[in-house]
């Protein structure tokens, strides 16, 4: 063992336990996701004895957003968990699938080694995502990225994605 560089024990840390407030856990698992640039934890409240998880990643060079008026801000990947959370309200895709679709568009993104990207990318990966997990959360999705300012954009966008199905069982188009 080296003591190289200061090494976060991230698995020390302490977290309160989302059941009743404790503020004291043991970590019974852990294991690292994606690329290994993400441990999950599963942890075990001392007092209700309930489990949870966490997911903690190493702090990396920020990746800047560059929205469609120009201005720039950090990339935020929560940002595409609520947004797909929104999406896929009462709809049949987990939060698990949306979590994945997230940290899939982010590595994704990190991977492409650019230290900015353009907001309209991450929306498209996104979408391209959401298209195979869920249509009616696709097209949800769609309508607020895009910013549909009229409900004829919208119409054809369904019409659009209804068309391109094609999938026995489907629903019948008579017009
Ligand atoms: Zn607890």
């Amino acid at each position: 063992m080296t003591a190289a560089r200061a090494r976060p024990r991230m698995g020390a840390i302490r977290l309160k336990c989302p059941y009743c407030g404790f503020i004291e856990d043991k970590v019974i698992d852990s294991r690292p996701v994606e690329d290994g640039s993400v441990t999950r934890r599963r942890r075990e409240c001392s007092f209700c004895q309930k489990r949870f998880t966490t997911y903690e990643k190493l702090e990396s060079i920020p990746l800047i957003v560059v929205k469609k008026d120009k201005s720039r801000q950090a990339f935020d990947r929560e940002k595409i968990v609520k947004g797909l959370v929104k999406a896929c309200e009462k709809r049949p895709v987990t939060l698990e699938q949306i979590s994945q679709m997230a940290a899939e568009v982010e590595s994704m993104l990190y991977n492409s080694l650019n230290t900015e990207v353009e907001s309209e990318r991450i929306g498209e990966a996104v979408m391209e995502r959401l298209k195979e997990a869920d249509e009616i959360s696709y097209v949800r999705f769609a309508s607020v990225y895009r910013q549909f300012t009229d409900v004829g954009s919208f119409i054809e966008e369904l019409e659009g994605l209804l068309e391109g199905k094609g999938a026995p069982g489907g629903r019948n188009e008579s017009v």
